[in-house]
């Protein structure tokens, strides 16, 4: 802590969006006030405010909640967060995540906190899974248990680009599950949801492998 302090006093934090210096911390105030907050009444299946004709199909996910809107600011974060080496942004994010997750009384109990993974070779290029360095900052906030049981059998193509239909056929059988997830209510975690077909997917598998419940947790949805 007290070499923290010293680092910060050396080289003092600056915000990764606008640049602006700043006490502690990842985002300046005046950043974070443009990030769109989801909040509830929402839609199960998708996430996003309930309309009276939501138009969703039901999903494998039973419950599924995100922080924020996928938008500018936001995406911009998540990339950096992703692509540009910046681990250490997992626990602010994961942070906001549980504090979603532990004021929705939908995800009232869990058992088992798990990531969506990186195909082995994407990882690897990588260094990280951005999935997974959430899940065990929502894991460690929530003082739940997290493991990896979902495995990337396939490395399909980005989904970029891709419309819905397309999504839905490019994650088909991507995953595998590795042992039993009997009567488990799972907490399903990934950066960001766009059309949802690769949680969706995630979810699907596990149900097939026994669980009883699959509730999603993202950092974004796509509006
Ligand atoms: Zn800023
Ligand atoms: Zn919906």
């Amino acid at each position: 802590m007290l070499l923290r302090s010293l680092i910060d006093f050396l080289f003092p934090p600056h915000c990764l969006l606008c640049e602006d210096e700043i006490e502690s911390g990842f985002i300046c105030e005046d950043c974070l006030e443009e990030f769109v907050e989801i909040g509830p009444p929402l839609c199960p299946n998708c996430g996003r405010p309930k309309k009276k004709q939501c138009g969703c199909r039901d999903t494998h996910l039973d419950w599924i909640r995100g922080w924020v809107y996928y938008q500018p600011p936001v995406d911009r974060l998540i990339q950096e967060f992703k692509y540009h080496n910046k681990p250490s942004l997992a626990k602010f994010l994961g942070r906001k995540m549980a504090a979603v997750i532990r004021g929705d009384p939908h995800y009232h109990r869990i058992d088992l906190v798990v990531p969506i993974p990186l195909h082995p070779r994407r990882r690897w290029e990588r260094g990280y899974n951005q999935s997974e360095l959430l899940a065990r900052a929502v894991g460690k906030e929530l003082g739940l248990l997290v493991d990896n049981p979902l495995i990337r059998v396939r490395d399909n193509p980005s989904q970029t680009g891709l419309t819905e239909t397309e999504r839905k056929k490019n994650v088909a059988g991507i995953f595998e599950v590795k042992g039993g997830m009997s009567g488990k209510v799972i907490l399903l975690v990934d950066d960001v949801m766009t059309t949802g077909a690769t949680i969706e997917e995630g979810a699907r598998v596990l149900k097939e492998a026994g669980a009883l419940a699959v509730l999603g947790a993202v950092v974004a949805i796509a509006p």
